[in-house]
This record gives structure tokens, sequence and C-alpha cells, in this order.
């Protein structure tokens, strides 16, 4: 193996002709197929078919899977700001057309709105809610700001959008506005002379952030059939409890201004509430909460309810273990005619990994592990294709899965950043060093070294894209992607300017970074399909498990009360774990030694089973879904994830030491679970 100090990298004949397979210039091509036609989801089973189809010209056994689904289209809305003396501004609500982006062939702009948004009208006065997040609102009401019967105006940043309106439904509010804000722009700002897109990489003024409001920390997938597969004619559940009751409406920053502006010196200013992210970078805007501004907003939202199919499209290439499959996914749908970067950067990413494994295939190679290839529908109304499939072939999956890896935004700027389960961390990095990674102009480093000395660390995951369905039925996972700092080219995140002309002329020109990735992703799904030992190391597990729990020490510390926690049974498992991940290595060294074939599949067997253990049948407090106990999405965040999240919850959210001491019970029991499983 090549360590950090080769370079180039030292690759055997079948890497070799993996990542020579990889070509940029191919990449566009599939990148322009993706970023050029519709692409909401339940809209498009042609492009849905051409996936397939690909799949099957490389050699994969390809079909779609249809499910029938919950979702909402955009028919109308409107938003208007009257002021005290009576004048109105009406927003715009739509983003400029620009040539550049070929939208002149696709007349049919998609509108600005928020996926499983309510249909419903709401006019009264309003109130700045900074990110829209608990402690925000508690430290509105700590201010005194009346918030009944009002509507939210919240910045984008921070918590899933979702949570926003979430968090002003619980609090009695009618309505929501969540704006974009500069701030998050970094240092490639209008207001710091750099020129907006399409004259330049700074953000265009009119963008606007659609995405779902779906209330994703209870479930994700199809709103009406939790936990089960959402076929034509299934009973349907009543979805009031996962989608908002209270419409919502995304909008730019340039519409937020004047409505902004209305606050300003009312109620408490910005600075004053302090609030993390609170005071934003509005030019004129002070942020201020706007209590008794006698400004008022009246607001329209029509959407068309629909039970509608969406179309997964997968390609199969068989292994000779039929008990051991790793699932490779990207989604396909996008919220706009483009998607360059989210998801179509990874689609192109994926039918150039199906290419390479054709040529592979062509030298008489087979892996030893199924390969299954997914390209997911419905992804952006709340993860739904993939959900909806793994609902469907969970006996299978819980059985035979080794790792889900998950592509999404595969490049969306240049600094590589993975998140995974602990038991990848291992073979995440060691096929960096393999890959040659060129950033900011250098062509000699490897993405270990760009990684290193940019990110550094690998994630824990928490949600916000496919892999979670997954993760949280205990599959091992890894999501991975290339992002940018607040130097790059702003990433114009769900709205139509993440388009083909942006990608190839600022988000990565001449399609290098999505070769990298892509070359990445194809060594790592190489390595854990065909690998004799399968590459997961369950003993990595065991230092990641102890910072979580010096973690948890801290938050406990922090939540400053007279209660205490008895944590000695966690402490307990983690060092039972501990010895059962030792044994394991030296059955497995073992087994090595003795090229027992044997007990060879019995290791494996072990790694790809024994995180099953870390999840629970009946999900975490009030949310069945999220079964793993290891780590899940934060209640408060939507796509942060928390440790231990039925004991950490317990106390941050519910301060509830009871609770979460029956949680330190349940956790420590299912560390347990995964221990026997490891153990020989
Ligand atoms: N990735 C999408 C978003 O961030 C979907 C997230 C979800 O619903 O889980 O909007
Ligand atoms: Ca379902
Ligand atoms: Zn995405
Ligand atoms: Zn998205």
């Amino acid at each position: 193996q090549s360590t950090n100090a080769t370079f180039p990298p030292v690759l055997d004949a079948n890497e070799q002709l993996l990542v020579d397979s990889f070509d940029n210039t191919s990449i566009s091509t599939w990148s322009y197929y993706y970023t050029h036609g519709a692409h909401v989801a339940g809209t498009n089973r042609t492009m849905a078919q051409w996936t397939a189809d690909k799949f099957a010209e490389y050699g994969f056994t390809s079909r779609l899977d249809e499910y029938v689904v919950y979702l909402n289209y955009p028919v109308s809305h409107s938003l208007q700001l009257s002021y005290p003396n009576g004048s109105i501004f009406s927003a715009s609500l739509v983003e400029d057309v620009l040539e550049e982006d070929d939208v002149t062939s696709y007349p049919n702009r998609i509108p600005t709105f928020h996926g499983y948004s309510f249909t419903g009208n709401a006019s009264a006065e309003y109130v700045y809610v900074g990110r829209g997040q608990k402690v925000d609102f508690d430290r509105l009401i700590a201010l005194g700001v009346e918030l009944e019967g009002k509507i939210a105006l919240a910045k984008y940043g921070g918590p899933f959008r979702g949570l926003k309106v979430k968090n002003a439904q619980e609090h009695g509010m009618i309505g929501a506005v969540i704006f974009t804000d500069p701030v998050d722009d970094g240092n490639v700002t209008e207001a710091k002379g750099v020129a907006t897109y399409p004259n330049g990489p700074a953000r265009n003024p009119s963008s606007v952030q659609r995405g779902s409001v779906q209330f994703l920390s209870i479930y994700p997938g199809d709103p009406t059939t939790p936990g089960y597969v959402s076929k034509e004619g299934v009973p349907r559940a009543d979805k009031s409890g996962s989608v908002p009751h209270i419409p919502s409406l995304p909008i730019s920053w340039v519409d937020a201004q004047p409505i902004l502006q209305a606050l300003n010196g009312y109620g408490t200013a910005g600075v004053e509430v302090n609030r993390t992210g609170w005071v934003g970078a509005i030019p004129g805007v002070n942020y201020s909460t706007g209590a008794g501004s006698g400004a008022s907003l009246s607001l329209s939202n029509v959407m068309e309810d629909k039970y509608t199919a969406i179309w997964d499209a997968v390609g199969i290439f068989n292994g000779t273990n039929e008990d051991e499959v790793l699932i490779i996914g990207n989604h396909r749908d996008a919220w706009i005619i483009g998607g360059a970067a989210d998801p179509n950067s990874g689609s192109a990413v994926l039918i150039e990994l199906a290419k390479a494994f054709s040529k592979l295939s062509e030298t008489g190679w087979k892996p030893l592990r199924t390969i299954v290839l997914a390209s997911w529908d419905a992804e952006e109304y709340g993860l739904v294709g993939s959900t909806e499939w793994v609902e469907e072939y969970i006996p299978w999956l819980k059985t035979a899965a080794v790792s889900y890896l998950n592509i999404d935004v595969a490049v969306s700027g240049p600094i590589p950043e993975f998140s995974a389960t602990p038991d990848l961390h291992a073979i995440a990095t060691a096929i960096q060093k393999k890959i040659i990674y060129p950033f900011r102009g250098s062509s000699d480093q490897t993405l270990y070294d760009v990684w290193k000395a940019t990110t550094g660390e690998i994630g824990v995951l928490g949600s916000g894209s496919d892999y979670t369905p997954f993760l949280h039925r205990g599959i091992a996972s890894i999501d991975m992607g290339a992002g940018g700092g607040p130097n790059d080219p702003v990433y114009h995140y769900h709205s139509s300017y993440d388009s083909y002309h942006w990608m190839e002329t600022f988000g990565d020109p001449g399609f290098h970074t999505h070769k990298a990735i892509g070359q990445y992703l194809t060594l790592l799904a190489y390595h854990l399909s065909s690998d004799p030992v399968l590459p997961l190391e369950p003993a990595d597990y065991v230092s990641e498990l102890e910072s979580y729990l010096s973690e948890l020490s801290s938050t406990i510390s922090a939540a400053s009360t007279n209660d205490t926690l008895d944590l000695s049974a966690l402490v307990s498992a983690i060092s039972t774990f501990s010895s059962s991940a030792a044994e394991f290595n030296a059955l497995r060294a073992q087994a090595v030694s003795t090229s027992d074939s044997d007990l060879i599949t019995v290791v494996n067997h072990k790694a790809r089973d024994f995180s099953r253990g870390f999840t629970s049948q009946g999900g975490l407090p009030g949310r069945e879904f999220f079964q793993h106990l290891i780590f899940a999405p934060g209640l408060d965040t939507g796509y942060a994830p928390v440790t231990f999240p039925g004991v950490t919850e317990s106390i941050t959210f519910e301060r509830n030491f009871t609770l979460a001491q029956e949680w330190v019970g349940k956790t420590s029991d299912a560390i347990l679970v995964a221990a026997a499983i490891l153990k020989t």
C-alpha cells in the first residue's frame, strides 16, 4: 500500500485499469446530459430509464424500481409587504433568467417553493426569528416578543429548513418566510467587490434556495407510509405529524432586504439579541426582531397534492458470494433544470464508475460481492426513493449489506470531505492515498495529502442525504464530496444557478475534481467488493466510542443541573466491545495466516453484521425510524449529528435525566449486542 510519501501512488493492475478508465471529458458529457432536463421528483421517467440503460450498457443487470408516493408540486404563490403607511412592496419570487444557463430551451422555469409545504394564506405582522432554531425561539420568548399569530421571517443556515417551519408552527405562528443571506458566502460577495454570477463567482442576488420542509428528524421517506414500502394501493397513514400545517416560502436576499429593513429600529436590534448566526450581511439591515413595527406580510402558497410514481434506477453486478452485497447510491432528482452540483456531479460520477467496472470485467474480473448501483428519485423531498427502497428490501439488506457508499454533491468546490461510520475509516483513508488529487493548481498531491491539510478528519454521519435509511438499519456507511471554502466561488445551492455553465466556469472547470472523486469512489467500491478479507475495521469504533463518551460527560457538565447520570454501564460496554474487537482481530489474523477460507468467511460475516447490533427496533425516543443508538441527526439540527443520541438528547432537548439514565442502559445494551456478534 502506498503511503503519504509515495508519489505518484503505486497501484496494482486492476486499480490502475479502473483509475485510467476515468476521463474528465466523458464525465462532462454525462453532466451535460443530466443538467439539461426535468428533475423534480416523479417528473422524468426518461432520465431514470436513460440511467438504467447506461448501467445495462456497462454490463449491469438493470431495472427501474417504482414507488407511488405522496409529493406536492407548486401551482402559485405571492408575498406582499404592507408598510404602516399603507404602501406595498411585492416580492418578485423569481430568479433572473440567464442566457448562460441554457434555460432558454426550458421556458418552464421551476418556481421557487418548498417541497411538502402547506397550501394556505397568512396575513399578519412578522417577526425576525434568526435561523429559527429552538434556542432562537427561546431567546425571543425571553425578550418578550409575541409570536402567536405572527409570520416567522427566518434566515437560512444552521438547522434543516423544515425544522425552522416546525419551530414556527409549534410557537403558534401562521406562516414562514426563509431567506438566503450573503453572510454565508464567505469572502466572495458583492459587498466585497466580487462580481456576481454569471459575470463572476459571487452569489447572483436573485438566487433562491428551494428545498423540502418535511419534518425530517421524525422520519424520512414517503410521509404516508412510515416504516413500510409505498407501493400502489397500500394503506396510507396520516401524514400530518411529518409535514407542516402552515404555509412557507423561500426568498432571495434582494426580496428579503425591504422586508427586513421595515423592522429596523423595532424590538431588539440584532447585535443585542446576541445569538449565533442572528446578524447577517444584507446591506442596510440591522436584523431587529421587529416587535411593534406595524409592518405586515401577506403570504399565499398553493400546492398540488399528488400520489405519484417515482423511479429508482438500479444496476446489479452479481458477485460470487451471494450473501454479501455492496450498495453505491446517488440521487438523480433536483429542484431545478440544472443541478450540476446537487446531485448531478454525483450522477455523472456514478455513470463513469459503471463504465470503469465494465472495462475491468472485460479482463474476466468478477467481484466477490454483488455490487448494486442505485440512482435514487425524490431524495430532495425527504430521502424518499432510498427510504422506500430500503423499506422494500430490508430483509435482504439486513442479511447481506456490507456497506452503503453515498455520493450526492460530488463536487461544489475543491475541498474534499468525508463522513463515515468508524469501521470504514481505515479503508477510506487508505484509498485516499491511492488517488492523485488536483488542488488549486497543484497536481503532485494525493487526495490524502489534500484532505489531511484541509478537512483532516472523517466526520460523523447526521442526515441530509440517502445514507440515512441504510445507516439507521446498522449498515456501515460513508458519504463523500468536495465543497468550497470561504474564498471559493459561491455554490448556488438549490438554485437555478447550480447549472452546467456555473460548474464548467466556476465550480470545476475541466471536471478534474469530478474525475478524482470518481476514481476514489471506484477504488473504494473495488476493495469493498473484491478484497478477500472484507476491509471493515470494527475495532476502530473503540476510540470513537470513547471520544463520544467524553463529549457526553462535557454535555452533562454543561447542563449545569444538580442531576447526575451514572455512565458506568456505558464505560463497561465499551470495554467489553474493545475486548471482543481484539478477539476478532486475532481470529482474522489467524484466518489470513492459515489461508483458511471458511474462517475468512466467518470473520467477514462478523465484520458485515456486528454494526446491526447498534440498532434498536423501537428506535430513539419519539422517533422509531432512527434506530442507530450511536449516531443520529440532531432533533434540533436535522443535519448535524448527535452521538449517543438517546442519552444526549434526553439531556439537551428533553432536560430529563431519568430518561437519559434509561437510555444509558439501552445504548450500553446495544453496544454489548454488537460486541457479542464480534466475539469469537
Ligand atoms: N438533501 C435534501 C435537503 O437538504 C433533503 C434532506 C432531507 O429531507 O432529508 O433539502
Ligand atoms: Ca414508506
Ligand atoms: Zn443532493
Ligand atoms: Zn439537494
